[in-house]
């Protein structure tokens, strides 16, 4: 029996962005250094795949400190914690790794710039979202504010009339545009940060999907539930013009009934999902269908980051 059909956009870049790949290598050559158990407070990156593959190699993910004994290695996942969770290590002693990429040490450096400066900070981001948690967690509450929603900005106390903004690293630009809009309303000499706090890997990836979405009539986008910037590819290539678009872990997670009605599917990940799990949504294609794959290359990305001094001697 011969096969449907099913052209496969693929966008470029898509996947590991420079963050979580430094992430990975600090789990790995932590492992290597100091042996196992090395704990990890919270998912080093938002990947069941990545977690459970490190996890097999000796990593114990936890969730506060409490859990981890006194003296023990412990490394702060790439989302980055608040100021407390620091001090917190260093009373007990524990031998600290810290994987918060560096483009969100950015943005809590901006926070403490602000408070330093006496202007009051507000952070544009997903309310609960581990990096948002950590950026508030740089400065006193009373100096800074989340804005989850528009409806927030008219919450924003009289008092505060010398304000910057910050905004979590992985925002759909678009959506962050209209905060931006409504807050210059607001404040006419709003302050902002150096330079644009949405990471080059979330726009790039967000510039990658857009341009293939008009094309395709469904979206695939590997990723996982809690990863903001996965999610926001979802959205993305909604609003840029495809009918459809899924939120998959991996290819197990796909409804092929769903793509045998569809001519044109376009696939991407997430900056936490691994090559490996796009290869094989793509073999799972190949079994089901006759695919012609073309890959759209909006951008070619050359950003590494350099590891903590710990660590580079192996
Ligand atoms: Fe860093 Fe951006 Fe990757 Fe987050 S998505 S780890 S901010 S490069």
């Amino acid at each position: 029996m011969s096969l449907k059909p099913l052209t496969i956009l693929l966008a470029s870049p898509r996947g590991f962005c420079a963050g979580v790949t430094r992430a990975i290598q600090i789990v790995t050559l932590a492992l290597e250094k100091y042996h196992p158990p090395v704990y990890v407070r919270h998912e080093i990156v938002h990947n069941r795949f990545v977690v459970n593959s490190l996890a097999n190699k000796g990593a114990v993910f936890v969730n506060e400190l409490d859990e981890v004994p006194d003296g023990a290695t412990v490394i702060f996942s790439a989302h980055g914690v608040p100021l407390k969770v620091k001090e917190e290590a260093k009373r007990r002693k524990l031998n600290v790794i810290d994987a918060t990429c560096p483009l969100v040490e950015k943005v809590h450096k901006e926070a403490r710039k602000n408070y330093k400066n006496g202007v009051k900070t507000l952070l544009i981001g997903h309310k609960g979202h581990p990096e948002v948690i950590g950026t508030m967690g740089q400065i006193p509450a009373d100096s800074i504010m989340l804005l989850s929603s528009l409806n927030d900005i008219d919450s924003i106390p009289e008092s505060w009339t010398n304000v910057s903004y910050v905004t979590q690293t992985t925002l759909s630009l678009d959506e962050t545009d209209s905060f931006l809009t409504k807050l210059k309303e607001k404040f006419p000499t709003l302050q902002k940060p150096h330079g644009n706090d949405i990471c080059y890997a979330t726009t790039n990836r967000q510039r990658a999907v857009k341009s293939i979405a008009k094309k395709c009539d469904m979206v695939l986008v590997i990723g996982a539930p809690n990863s903001s910037n996965s999610k926001r590819l979802a959205e993305v290539a909604k609003e840029a013009g495809c009918p459809s678009s899924r939120l998959v872990q991996r290819a197990e997670n796909v409804d092929w009934n769903e793509i045998q009605k569809i001519d044109t599917l376009g696939v991407t990940a997430g900056a936490s999902a691994p090559q490996v799990l796009v290869r094989e949504l793509l073999d799972e294609a190949n079994k089901r269908f006759d695919v012609s794959l073309k890959e759209y290359v909006e951008v070619t990305e050359t950003v590494k980051f350099a590891l903590p001094a710990a660590l580079t001697e192996l």
